[in-house]
């Protein structure tokens, strides 16, 4: 049986490669439908504040609904939606989506909105992204964008100028996963990220590894010195935000504060701080 691109030799075709593309084009066909049906929603995961254990806001992350194959995480699709044009229509219809969640839950309580690198690269996109936040009657300042490494150190003055336009809105910026891709400490100083979350590669292993201890020391010790705020993210166990508290992290979150879950069981799970002041 041969395999795309296995050591890099000649692919040679094979029927279970027509079957792999069938399936993708099945799938590209199925997701084009999905996102018009709004298949794709936002699920919440909560992001909290370790001075006091509040409820900071949550990370909007996609789950599809598919009609076949029941709840799909990220990974089954938004590399799809990248590589077929359909990312930006999946996002602004998470997005709208989101806004409409937003109204129904208290102004502090920001949401996080993922920008893959792909569609970071798009002309136009935050001034589209904030038209569509505007045109649902919800103030940019709610949101966040998390950008990894990788969509913003190739071309530093675009993203200078697309992170300004961010921030001139209101909505803030955070670089995601941090510490596995490539960038310069010059750059990170230059766009001045209202935050870095650290990768939870680090954070997993942060009780066990002198290793990660030290980066995550490190990645604290820069953020703060750049007055950034720092999110630890796939925060499991009680030890380990306990120790990331100590160290001066400022925001958690992982599978210790919550799972990502949909709109009505975030609100049921975080009944008390999701009530709107009468
Ligand atoms: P991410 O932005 O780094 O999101 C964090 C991922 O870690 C999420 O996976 C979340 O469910 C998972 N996670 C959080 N806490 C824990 C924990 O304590 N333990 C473990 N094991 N995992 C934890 P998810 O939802 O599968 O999303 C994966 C990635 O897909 C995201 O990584 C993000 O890069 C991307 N993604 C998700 N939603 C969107 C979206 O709407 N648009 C784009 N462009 N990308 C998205
Ligand atoms: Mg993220
Ligand atoms: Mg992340
Ligand atoms: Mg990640």
């Amino acid at each position: 049986e041969a395999k795309r691109g296995s050591k890099g030799g000649v692919c040679l075709f094979s029927p279970s490669m027509e079957a792999e593309r069938f399936e993708r084009r099945r799938m590209e066909q199925e997701l084009r439908d999905g996102i018009g049906r709004s298949e794709v929603k936002p699920f919440y995961q909560p992001i909290v504040r370790f001075s006091d254990g509040g409820l900071c806001g949550f990370e909007i992350l996609a789950r599809w609904h598919h009609p076949r194959l029941g709840l799909l995480a990220p990974d089954a699709f938004i590399r799809l939606a990248d590589s077929t044009g359909q990312i930006t229509a999946m996002t602004n219809s998470i997005l709208r989506q989101a806004c409409i969640d937003a109204r129904q839950i208290p102004a502090h309580l920001r949401l996080a909105l993922n920008i893959s690198p792909t569609q970071f690269e798009e002309p136009g996109l935050a001034e589209a992204l904030i038209a569509i936040i505007l045109a649902e009657g919800v103030s940019p300042s709610r949101f966040e964008i998390e950008i990894t490494e990788d969509a913003v150190m190739d071309d530093i003055v675009a993203a200078e100028r697309v992170l300004a336009t961010f921030r001139q809105s209101g909505i803030s910026v955070a670089l995601d996963d941090f510490g596995t891709g490539y960038s310069s400490l010059s750059n990170l100083r230059r766009l001045r990220f209202d935050k870095i979350k650290i990768d939870q590669s680090f954070v997993t292993s942060l009780t066990d590894s002198v290793e990660s201890e030290k980066i995550v020391d490190a990645i604290i010790s820069l953020a703060l010195s750049f007055g950034m705020k720092v999110t630890a993210e796939g925060i499991e166990d009680a030890a380990v935000a306990a120790m990331l508290s100590l160290k001066g992290c400022t925001q958690g979150q992982g599978y210790l504060f919550g799972k990502p879950a949909s709109f009505t069981e975030t609100v049921r799970l975080f009944s008390t701080a999701c009530q709107v002041a009468a």
